[in-house]
């Protein structure tokens, strides 16, 4: 018997892992210190901790403890890459490549730098949600001072080209950054091996605490300036200023060291998983996988089932199942997702979607569950849908 409702959101968020939850409880009752104060065993206590959690952070993304600033998330995180740049490099130009899939914390802080005089070219994706690198390089200008493109999409799994796009950057004097949230802890994600100035990633995202997050800002070859977004006490080498949030620091560092040692035979158990859901669903007639099957992360899989209204089969699900349609942060509305949009999913099938994003808790009997439930549902809705015709 599997125990409900069954978790398959991992894109939106993920449990925290009991080991990070261990870690962190002494840092919520006697070592409360502030990692700032620096004349008592309680700061020094603190501080130890914080240098420690860089560290393990640091160490996941192949970075230097030094290039490491925690935020409150990756939100904040991409806020401060992008808003940072736009603000420090305001000289040299104010254009800015960014791609129409990316996460709205990029989208919307382009929009926002739009009314402050920034050019954004937002550039379109292939059916298979990849970026076209003939694209990109034909959008660099002269003014061009930031290209943005997400590791990972948080609704399809869709892994871009992120070797072949930082190349580019770099021949053309440009800095890079990559929001990495849905792929860190995931896949490997070396900021050096990928060539990547500024990346963006989050703990809740990879069985940490909510609440924390870190951007690698590049030291050097190129060194990357970034004007603070939040000004007081000077912290984080004055990137971000506030105090740190320790215990969810500890959180953070330990989910990236189970992470970096347990990411190779989970992502293998998890595709194998992901598959054999995928391959169950696609009996079902009429049924797609949407974006690149080939270039996505191992746990995720985004499916359309014609002729099913999303809401109704949502509703069918009844409290069994915890999925996704279209972007989490929307999925209040009815609007189909812009990403499947820009993949040109049809109007009908982008409706119809579901975001199965697997994670480290999942077993073998709920992927049975979940085939034979939406097998289920999918056949029900059908007999009573008028545009169903056998
Ligand atoms: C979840 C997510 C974010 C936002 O991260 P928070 O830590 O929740 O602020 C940004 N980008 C992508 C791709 C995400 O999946």
């Amino acid at each position: 018997m599997v125990n409900l409702p069954v978790y398959m959101d991992n894109n939106a968020t993920t449990a925290c892992d009991p080991r990070v939850l261990e870690a962190m409880l002494p840092y919520f009752s006697n070592l409360y210190g502030n990692a700032a104060s620096r004349s008592h065993a309680f700061g020094w206590q603190a501080e130890e901790a914080v240098d420690i959690g860089r560290a393990q952070v640091a160490s996941l993304v192949g970075a230097d403890p030094k290039e490491i600033v925690f935020t409150s998330g990756a939100t904040e995180a991409v806020n401060l890459a992008i808003k940072g740049v736009f603000e420090s490099y305001s000289s040299k130009g104010n254009h800015i490549i960014a791609v129409a899939t990316e996460h709205k914390a990029v989208l919307d802080t382009c929009k926002h730098l739009e009314k402050k005089g920034a050019e954004i070219s937002l550039l379109p994706v292939n059916q298979d949600g990849l970026l076209d690198l003939l694209i990109l390089e034909a959008a660099i200008r002269p003014t061009t001072i930031l290209i943005a493109v997400m590791f990972a999409n948080n609704e399809v799994g869709v892994i871009q080209p992120i070797k072949e796009i930082s190349a580019i950057a770099r021949k053309n004097n440009i800095i890079f950054f990559s929001d990495a949230s849905q792929a860190a802890g995931k896949v490997n994600v070396d900021v050096n091996q990928f060539g990547v100035d500024l990346l963006a990633f989050s703990a809740h995202k990879m069985y940490g605490p909510k609440g924390i997050g870190a951007l690698y800002v590049r030291r050097k070859n190129p060194r990357v300036k970034l004007i603070a977004q939040m000004d007081g006490g000077g912290h984080e080498r004055n990137m971000r200023s506030g105090t740190l949030n320790v215990p969810a620091i500890v959180g953070f560092g330990k989910a990236c060291v189970i992470a970096k040692k347990e990411m190779a035979e989970e992502a293998k158990r998890l595709s194998r998983l992901r598959d054999k859901l995928e391959t169950g669903l696609l009996h079902i007639e009429h049924s797609f996988v949407n974006g690149s099957k080939l270039h996505r992360l191992p746990h995720v899989t985004n499916m359309s089932f014609d002729f099913i209204r999303g809401e109704s089969l949502f509703l069918s699900f009844n409290k069994e199942l915890a999925v996704s349609s279209g972007s989490a942060c929307t999925s209040a509305t009815l609007e189909p997702s812009y990403v499947l949009k820009a993949l040109g999913v049809p109007e009908n099938l982008a409706h119809s979607s579901i975001r199965f994003g697997l994670g480290r808790f999942n077993t073998e009997e709920e992927i049975d569950f979940v085939i034979e439930k939406v097998t289920r549902s999918v056949s029900v809705l059908r007999e009573s849908s008028p545009e169903w015709v056998v």
